[in-house]
């Protein structure tokens, strides 16, 4: 693993986490995160606020946990849950876990 990057554990399943600077979801747009559900990595922007990061990770859990369920959220109920639970705390708990100096 490099610098920027970590796990999380989801579900039972470990995920890598990495950070890239300027991360893009396709050739034409920015993505502050995304997540490779088969391959099990998230990855997430390095150059944002921590807020946008703890919110971030959180969205992106939310995925790993609505694919290991197989509960069917849409991605509004994503994002909808993700603000709920970053307002919560979980995203800040989350990245301490992550646990990557100097992040
Ligand atoms: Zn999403």
């Amino acid at each position: 693993m490099s610098e920027l990057e970590s796990e999380l554990k989801i579900c039972g399943h470990y995920f890598l986490v990495r950070f890239i600077d300027n991360l893009m979801a396709d050739v034409n747009s920015h993505a502050w995160g995304r997540i490779h559900i088969g391959k099990q990595i998230i990855e997430l922007e390095l150059n944002c606020s921590d807020s946008k990061k703890e919110e971030t990770i959180v969205h992106e859990t939310l995925h790993a946990i609505d694919n290991s369920l197989g509960i069917g959220l849409d991605e509004g109920q994503i994002c909808s849950l993700a603000n709920a639970l970053f307002q919560l705390g979980l995203g800040e708990k989350l990245m301490s876990k992550i646990d990557i100096p100097n992040l």
